[in-house]
């Protein structure tokens, strides 16, 4: 609430937009920051008439879009209003792939940024293509052709990854079952789970666990011993 009331404070030294019409000026003013009634319509009907009068952010993905954006609505209680791009800019949100509401086109770099950005922090729920295309706003093949030509790997391989280097800490550092990691790190089938591990690291999780253990055990002795 105290983010609101600043950036309104901050709001009320930006010049006005011309579109805006003089009788409304007050009314804006005083709903500067605020997701109204009328702007949540304009976001939820993707109403292009709104566009640069206000932008909205959606704290969940860290993007922000004009009103007519094709993205699905986001939970009305995660979206953030702004009077312009610098704002959002200034509070950390990124410019949607899609509606490009900086006016410029997203640099492919700074895309592949953003999915990578939520597949860290969502590597363990269930990532789909889709669902990072849906949350990153871009279509799925597009999402993973760019991806790929800029990361060197697909969106698939880096949540892969990202997941078998999690389970390897898991299993080195926590003694929860093999079941339980390969649930930790968002894959419900432990079979798979092993496989891949397997194919990635050149070893089960269970010789892994081992081979750490003792490693750790040996290191420890020695620090004992020379203590
Ligand atoms: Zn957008």
């Amino acid at each position: 609430m105290v983010e609101v009331k600043l950036m309104a404070n901050i709001g009320g030294h930006e010049p006005k937009h011309h579109s805006i019409p003089m009788a409304d000026d007050a009314k804006i003013a005083a709903d500067e920051g605020q997701l109204t009634d009328e702007r949540w319509q304009a976001i939820i009907n993707n109403d292009a008439s709104y566009d640069f009068q206000f932008f909205y952010a959606v704290k969940t993905t860290c993007i922000f879009c004009r009103p007519s954006c094709k993205s699905r609505p986001p939970n009305k209680q995660n979206v953030r209003i702004f009077q312009n791009a610098q704002q959002a800019l200034a509070a950390h949100f990124r410019p949607c792939k899609r509606c490009k509401p900086t006016g410029q086109r997203l640099p492919d770099s700074e895309w592949v940024d953003q999915i990578t950005n939520f597949i860290d922090s969502h590597f363990s729920e269930n990532v789909t293509l889709e669902i990072l295309a849906e949350m990153c706003h871009g279509s799925p093949y597009h999402l993973h052709r760019t991806f790929k030509r800029v990361k060197g790997m697909t969106p698939g391989e880096y949540v892969q990854q990202l997941r078998m280097n999690k389970a390897k800490q898991l299993l080195a550092d926590t003694d929860k079952t093999i079941t339980d990691i390969a649930f930790a790190v968002g894959m419900s089938s432990t079979p798979y789970f092993v496989t891949l591990f397997k194919k990635m690291t050149g070893t089960t999780p269970t010789e892994y666990r081992h081979r750490h253990k003792q490693a750790s055990e040996t290191g420890r002795l020695h620090y004992e011993r020379e203590n």
